[in-house]
């Protein structure tokens, strides 16, 4: 029997492991997918989430993949009006002590894979796609399709938004059903007029779609997203591929706008759907026992914070945290360790998920409240695009 299943070997999973590897456990990582997805594009890092790549030791490998954006613009794309915008690069670091990158998610990810590749108690096992959980006293064993069954003495859920740990062992559901459409490109940035894009992450509000922009990796290429309320479909996966046309309606009477501009020079887009979400509130929504939810599986959250990695980055380093400060033996109690990431997490769980929930309707609202928006935005600026309560410390 080995001391810890995980379960994903997403960005989740793999820093979990990471977190873990220095102490004496053997640790088995199980992954329904055979290779490693390159799918998914640009990932973005704030300094919450480049402090915990630095305290796992993997900050400088990342910064070497990574673009550092020099600002934040925010655009009304009906006026074609920039509303306001704050200083990012070396201004982050100043003031929280780390940067503000912007990724590949196949960079990230094989960035924290190799990092386990010599790691003699961490085992990667590919193509074992878990189908069932049995929950003894002593152990939980992991049971795949083909019947396969590994035992453990605890049990890390990383499997992502659609959690089939979730699922098995917790009666609570954060995702809720299909709300809406997201749509991605990436656009190389070979040429000047796609490079002045590639310095600055850009945001543009429209009526009921919003779109935004930020250079990726050491390339610089330009990561595109555009969020529409129309509900298309309901294919789960990250990467379906579609076409500009099944947007284009929303950015048509703004021709002269940059970003319709910017859009009309691919027509090869991917579509994903974004999902309710439920924020959590309790403990037992993470962790039973001698299991823990974390990364997507505990909290799925909007996408509208670009938060959802540095949100499962934080998990880790609390596993870190908290297992450093226990007296660390074989008879570790699990499950006292779980409860207190789980009760240390869940406040700031709760909010970065509202807050983007609240971005999602702030970010297309029309009418009067477009107008208070704008207002607001022109007015106090930096003061409301800073995340000082996200970005200061972890908790
Ligand atoms: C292919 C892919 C592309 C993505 N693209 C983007 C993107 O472009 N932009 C963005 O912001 N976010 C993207 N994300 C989501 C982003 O990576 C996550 O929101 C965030 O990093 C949290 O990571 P996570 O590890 O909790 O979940 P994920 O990164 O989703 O990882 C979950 C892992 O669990 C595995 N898994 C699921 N079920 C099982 C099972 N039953 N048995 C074994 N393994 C299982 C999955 O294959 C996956 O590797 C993508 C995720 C994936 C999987």
């Amino acid at each position: 029997m080995h001391d810890i299943s995980i379960i994903g070997a997403g960005i989740s999973g793999l820093s979990s492991a990471i977190a873990l590897k220095n102490f004496p456990l053997q640790i088995k990582i199980f992954e329904k997918n055979k290779t490693f997805s390159t799918l998914g594009a640009g990932i973005q890092l704030g300094p919450n989430g480049t402090r915990v790549l630095s305290s796992l030791g993997l900050l400088d490998s990342i910064i070497k993949k990574s673009s550092q954006p020099r600002r934040l613009n925010v655009f009304d794309i009906q006026k074609n009006k920039y509303l306001c915008g704050m200083k990012l690069g070396s201004n982050t670091v100043n003031k929280y002590g780390f940067p503000y990158l912007t990724i590949l998610r196949s960079d990230l990810h094989s960035t924290l894979q190799k990092n386990l590749d010599k790691c003699k108690n961490v085992e990667v096992i590919r193509g074992f796609e878990m189908d069932g959980l049995e929950v003894l006293k002593d152990r939980i064993s992991v049971i795949d399709k083909k019947g396969g069954n590994f035992d453990s003495r605890a049990l890390i859920g990383s499997d992502g938004i659609h959690s089939i740990v979730r699922k098995l062992q917790f009666k609570n559901d954060s995702v809720g059903a299909n709300q809406s459409t997201a749509y991605r490109t990436l656009i190389k940035n070979d040429c000047k007029s796609i490079s002045k894009h590639s310095k600055d992450i850009k945001i543009w509000f429209g009526n009921a779609f919003h779109a935004i922009t930020y250079p990726v990796g050491i390339n610089n290429d330009i990561n595109v997203v555009v969020v529409t309320k129309q509900i298309h479909h309901n294919d789960f996966g990250w990467s379906n591929p579609c076409h500009l046309n099944e947007f284009f309606s929303f950015f048509s009477p703004y021709p002269n706008s940059e970003i319709t501009k910017l859009i009309s020079v691919t027509s090869e887009w991917y579509k994903w759907p974004i999902f309710g979400c439920r924020p959590i509130k309790r403990t037992n929504e993470m962790t039973r026992g001698s299991i823990i939810l974390l990364g997507d599986a505990a909290h799925y959250m909007k996408p509208h914070l670009a938060q959802g990695a540095s949100m499962a980055l934080e998990d880790s380093y609390q596993l870190l945290n908290f297992l450093k400060c226990s007296k660390f033996n074989k008879q570790i109690k699990w499950n006292n360790i779980f409860f207190d990431i789980s009760k240390k997490r869940i406040r700031r769980i709760h909010a970065v998920q509202k807050k983007s929930i609240y971005n999602g309707y702030i970010f297309q609202w029309s009418g009067i409240l477009r107008l208070l928006r704008n207002f607001l935005l022109r007015v106090f600026g930096e003061s409301i695009l800073d995340q000082k309560w996200l970005f200061k410390q972890l908790h």
